[in-house]
């Protein structure tokens, strides 16, 4: 965990200077906690390493798109990356500026895209021609002018798992490459249009620059020809996907040599770098904390049930993901061998398998680590459990984000 906001001070899991066991017991479990923090560090981050050439970080909200971790952003002076109208409304809710959002998505409905216009986002990543042909219309029937990326696929191998993988030939998203040039050419002559931007987002979870490298390198070679076309390409927008170590035995990849690679690449052309980081800015720095409920043995096996399970964070059982589980106290026990699931009726219901751990008994608190990225926003009600608690740390301060939802939630609208 080194690098993040979680470490043991005297044998207690602390999330910067608050006690996660304290934050357990008012809280109650199961409960995401995030550091604010961590967050902002991370966001200057990319700032930081991006200073002096042009450009805008826009979080991508989908990845933990609580409103409190959107205001601490947008103070911060982050953008937006949104999918949605349901996000953009959240952003405007946080008090965001909708000058600095990037919408992006394949299915971008006629309500989203008026709604977008209206709120005078900055611009869209079209992903088709019938897409950008819409835009224009709405565009045109509200007297606006829609600044347009077309979303390139540029056929890179993003060599990750393959449900977040996005930028090869095969996959629903964006404009094949060979086929590109056209569609900005015809988009170009459209009235309420300002063609203005190439973007590109290959896949998440990336923990080799090469892939992010390549296809940077082929947006820029695309924006210089279409520049030289006569289309007067401003922006290259080279996405999110950053990975971090889930295991805190991985290597951890240079993050400011990798934009460094990129600004070398790019610099004293003309162009406004935009990135659209999610994992990278929250998932360090969010855990799900949980107790807990029986150890139960099988012939076979041995058991952790705990009180949080798939619904709460559904990583594992989707994409077989590993997350790190450590014990909230410090223990001086040894360690046993045992599958970690939850309460929900599914066999996919674990949150590790055959996990070599601390021993714990029935009352132990868990965090469940480097869970702040597409946990919280993946959380459902199955099995009728209300949704966790969402609480932001401060220094050692910490409040509640987000309520533990209620029974009366559950059926609210029925
Ligand atoms: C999901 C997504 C991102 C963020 O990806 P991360 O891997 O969380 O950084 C950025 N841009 C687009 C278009 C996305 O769909």
């Amino acid at each position: 965990m080194d690098g993040t906001p979680f470490r043991y001070w005297d044998h207690q899991l602390f999330c910067d200077d608050a006690d996660l066991t304290d934050i357990a017991g008012a809280a109650g479990t199961p409960a995401y906690v995030y550091s604010r923090q961590g967050i902002v560090k991370r966001f200057e981050a990319y700032d930081l390493a991006l200073a002096g050439i042009e450009h805008r970080v826009c979080y991508a909200v989908k990845a933990n798109s609580n409103l409190s971790i959107l205001r601490v952003l947008a103070e911060a002076g982050a953008g937006f990356d949104i999918v949605s109208g349901g996000e953009l409304f959240r952003v405007i809710r946080a008090g965001g500026d909708p000058a600095r959002v990037v919408f992006a998505g394949v299915g971008k409905t006629r309500d989203e895209i008026e709604y977008a216009l209206e709120s005078g986002i900055h611009g869209f990543n079209c992903e088709s021609e019938a897409e950008i042909a819409l835009i224009d219309a709405l565009a045109g029937r509200l007297g606006k002018k829609a600044s347009i990326s077309v979303r390139v696929n540029p056929d890179v191998d993003a060599a990750t798992h393959p449900y977040i993988s996005t930028g090869l030939r095969d996959h629903k998203f964006g404009i094949d490459i060979e086929q590109v040039e056209g569609v900005y050419q015809r988009a170009a002559t459209l009235p309420n249009l300002k063609v203005e931007g190439v973007a590109c987002h290959i896949g998440s979870q990336l923990l080799d620059p090469a892939p992010l490298q390549e296809a940077s390198g082929k947006l820029l070679a695309l924006a210089l020809r279409l520049r030289t076309g006569g289309v007067p390409i401003r922006y290259l927008d080279l996405g999110g996907g950053w990975g971090v170590p889930y295991r805190f035995d991985d290597p951890r990849a240079d993050l400011a040599s990798h934009l460094g690679a990129i600004r070398a690449m790019v610099e004293g052309q003309g162009f406004t770098l935009f990135f659209e980081p999610g994992r990278s800015i929250v998932a360090e720095c969010g855990v799900l904390l949980s107790r807990v409920l029986y150890r139960k043995t099988t012939p076979r096996k041995e058991f952790i049930v705990l009180d949080a399970a798939m619904n709460d964070l559904i990583r594992p059982a989707l994409y077989d993901a590993h997350h790190e589980i450590l014990p909230l106290r410090q223990p001086a026990r040894g360690t046993i061998r045992a599958d970690i699931v939850g309460p929900v009726c599914e066999t996919g219901d674990f949150l590790a398998l055959d996990r070599e751990i601390p021993e714990l008994f029935p009352g132990d608190l868990v965090a469940v680590m480097t869970a702040g990225a597409y946990g919280s926003v993946m959380a459902s009600n199955y099995n009728s459990r209300p949704r966790p608690a969402e609480i932001l740390v401060e220094g050692k301060t910490w409040r509640t984000v987000r309520a533990r939802e209620t029974f009366t939630d559950l059926v609210r609208g029925e």
